[in-house]
C-alpha cells in the first residue's frame, strides 16, 4: 500500500452558503426567536481538519437557560402543543423532516465542518438518520394511548379505572459531539411526539448543525416555545439543566464520567433521567467465517467516525486459529480508513473532533505502548495542522491494560485471541459496559448462545453498528440507563396516570 498518493490533509474550501451561515452573530433559539445572550460571552468553533476557529457561538449564562425554560415551561402549561390534535403534531413533525431533507446537503456540509467526519459519510449516514428519527416518532404522536383495566378488588361494573399516557412535560436535552445532527434528532423526536417542550443544548464543539436545524421550527410550525435550543458548555449551561426546578426530565447521551454526575445532580429536584453514556464493544470472529469477508466489517466496527462511537468495536476477539488473518485483514483496510480532510470527496475517515480528543487518544496508544502492546496497525498521527490519527490495531494486550479497560473514543482496537464460546463470552463481559456487541459466525445456534450470554443493549450479528429507529437502543451496566428509539423511546417521555371513576 505503500503506492498511495500522498493525502493532501489542507481543508477544502467552505461552500459560499456555509460562509454566510458562519458569518451570522452568536445567538440563541428561544421562543421561536433568535436571541442575544445575557453576558455576551462566547465560545470559538473549530474546523477539526484545520484546527482553525471558524466562528462563535454564544455561552448560555444561567440567565440564558433560565430563559429557555421559561419558554418551554409556559409553552407547555398553557397547552399550546401537547393541547393540538395527535395528527397536527404528527403534521408539523413530518413538515421538519421535509425541511431538514430539503436542506440535508447543506446540513452534511456543516455537519462535516464541525465535527471532522467526511461529507460523504454525514449524508449518508447522520442527516437520514436525523431524518429517520423524526419521521418513525411522528407517527407515535398518533398512536400513544392508555388502557381501560378490570379493577382486582373491586366487584365488576362498580368502578371505571382507565389509564391515561400524559407528556412528562418539560425535557432538557443534552447531546454530544460525535453525530451531533443524529443525535439532537433522536431526541427531539420522541418529546415532541409525546406532547413535551424542550430546550437542546448541543456539545459546545459541535453546535452547528443544532443551530442550523433551529432555522427550520417556527417554518415547520412549531409553536413559540416548544423547541429551544441553547450553546453553551456542559457544567454551565448544562448543570443549570440538570438542577432547574421547571425541568421535569433530563435525556442525556455522552461519556459515563458525566452521565453519573448528571444523574447525581438530578437527584435533588427528582427528575426523569435516561442515559446514553460509553461502550467499550467487543467484536466476536468466530472460527468458521471467511475471513476475508469478515476482516473489514470488524475494521468498519472500530474505524468508522474515527472511531468515535459509543458502540465502536474497540475490542476484537478472533478465534486463535484464525487470528492471524483477521490482523492481516484489518491492517489492509489502513488506506481506505486513512483519515483525510472531511471536505475531501475520497474521505472515509476525518480527523478526531478536537485537540483534547486527540491528546487522549494519542496518549492511551502511548500507555498501550508502555504497558508492553504491540503495534499491528498505525499507531501514529500524520504531520497536518488538524487532529488525524492513522487507524490503529494493538495486539498482545492483557486485560488489566487501560487500552483494554477503558473507552478511548478514537479510531484504536484492542485484539485478542480466544478458544471456545465460552472463554469468549466471559472475555467479552468482563467490562463496566454494556452498550453493543457484535458476533460474526455462519452457525446460528452460536449466534443466539452468544446473543444470549452477551451483557448489552444491542448484539449483532454478522454486522456491527447498524442502528434503526424501531429498535431500542441502551445500555447494561455502565452505559446507560432507559431506552431510547421504538416504543420503549416514546415510553420514555411518556407518564401514565390511573383514573379510577365510582359508578
Ligand atoms: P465527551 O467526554 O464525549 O466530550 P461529555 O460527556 O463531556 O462528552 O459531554 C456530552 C455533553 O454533555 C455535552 O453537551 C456537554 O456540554 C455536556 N456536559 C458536560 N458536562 C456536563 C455537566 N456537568 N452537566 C450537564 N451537561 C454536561
Amino acid at each position: 500500500m505503500t503506492d498511495m498518493t500522498p493525502i493532501d490533509y489542507r481543508q477544502r474550501e467552505y461552500s459560499d452558503a456555509i460562509k454566510a451561515f458562519l458569518a451570522r452573530g452568536p445567538r440563541l433559539f428561544i421562543n421561536n426567536e433568535w436571541v442575544e445572550s445575557s453576558h455576551g460571552a462566547t465560545i470559538g468553533v473549530e474546523d477539526p481538519s484545520s484546527g482553525k476557529e471558524i466562528t462563535r457561538i454564544a455561552d448560555a449564562s444561567d440567565r440564558d437557560v433560565d430563559r429557555a425554560v421559561a419558554a418551554a415551561r409556559t409553552a407547555f402549561d398553557d397547552g399550546r402543543w401537547t393541547g393540538l390534535a395527535p395528527n397536527a403534531r404528527e403534521r408539523i413533525i413530518h413538515r421538519f423532516a421535509d425541511l431538514l431533507e430539503a436542506h440535508a446537503d447543506e446540513f452534511a456540509e456543516i455537519e462535516a465542518i464541525d465535527n471532522g467526519k467526511p461529507k460523504g459519510m454525514a449524508a449518508a449516514v447522520d442527516i437520514p438518520g436525523a431524518i429517520s428519527q423524526l419521521r418513525f416518532m411522528a407517527g407515535w404522536a398518533s398512536k400513544i394511548s392508555g388502557e381501560v383495566i378490570q379493577p382486582y378488588t373491586m366487584p365488576t361494573g362498580t368502578v371505571f379505572g382507565y389509564t391515561l399516557r400524559e407528556p412528562v412535560g418539560v425535557c432538557g436535552q443534552i447531546v454530544p459531539w460525535n453525530f451531533p445532527l443524529l443525535m439532537a434528532c433522536l431526541k427531539i423526536a420522541p418529546a415532541l411526539a409525546a406532547g413535551c417542550t424542550l430546550v437542546l443544548k448541543p456539545a459546545e464543539q459541535t453546535p452547528l448543525t443544532a443551530l442550523r436545524l433551529a432555522d427550520l421550527v417556527a417554518e415547520a410550525g412549531f409553536p413559540a416555545g416548544v423547541v429551544n435550543i441553547i450553546t453553551g458548555y456542559g457544567h454551565t449551561a448544562g448543570d443549570r439543566m440538570v438542577k432547574h426546578p421547571d425541568v421535569d426530565k433530563i435525556a442525556f447521551t455522552g461519556s459515563t464520567e458525566i452521565g453519573k454526575l448528571i444523574n447525581r445532580n438530578a437527584t435533588d429536584t427528582l427528575k426523569h433521567v435516561t442515559l446514553e453514556l460509553g461502550g467499550k464493544s467487543p467484536v466476536v470472529i468466530m472460527p468458521d467465517v471467511n475471513v476475508a469477508e469478515v476482516a473489514p466489517g470488524a475494521a468498519g466496527a472500530i474505524f468508522f467516525n474515527s472511531g468515535q462511537v459509543c458502540v465502536a468495536g474497540s475490542r476484537l476477539f478472533a478465534h486463535r486459529s484464525i487470528f492471524d488473518q483477521v490482523i492481516e485483514g484489518v491492517a489492509a483496510t489502513a488506506p481506505f480508513w486513512a483519515p483525510r480532510p472531511s471536505l475531501d470527496a475520497e474521505a472515509h475517515a476525518g480527523p478526531l473532533v478536537s485537540k483534547e480528543q486527540f491528546d487522549r487518544v494519542m496518549g492511551y496508544i502511548e500507555a498501550g505502548k508502555r504497558d508492553g502492546a504491540s503495534v499491528a496497525m498505525g499507531g501514529d498521527a500524520p504531520t497536518a495542522d488538524g487532529y488525524y490519527v492513522n487507524p490503529t490495531v494493538l495486539v498482545d494486550v492483557n486485560p488489566q491494560m487501560s487500552v483494554v479497560r477503558e473507552e478511548i473514543f478514537g479510531p484504536v482496537v484492542v485484539a485478542q485471541r480466544f478458544d471456545d464460546l465460552d472463554e469468549v463470552a466471559k472475555a467479552a463481559n468482563d467490562t463496566c459496559f454494556g452498550l453493543g456487541a457484535g458476533v460474526w459466525t455462519r452457525d446460528v445456534a452460536t449466534m443466539h448462545k452468544l446473543a444470549a450470554k452477551i451483557k448489552s443493549g444491542t448484539v449483532w450479528g454478522n454486522c456491527h453498528a447498524v442502528i434503526d429507529t424501531a429498535l431500542p437502543f441502551g445500555g447494561y451496566k455502565e452505559s446507560g440507563i432507559g431506552r431510547e428509539q421504538g416504543r420503549a423511546g416514546i415510553e420514555a417521555y411518556l407518564e401514565t396516570k390511573s383514573v379510577i371513576l365510582q359508578l
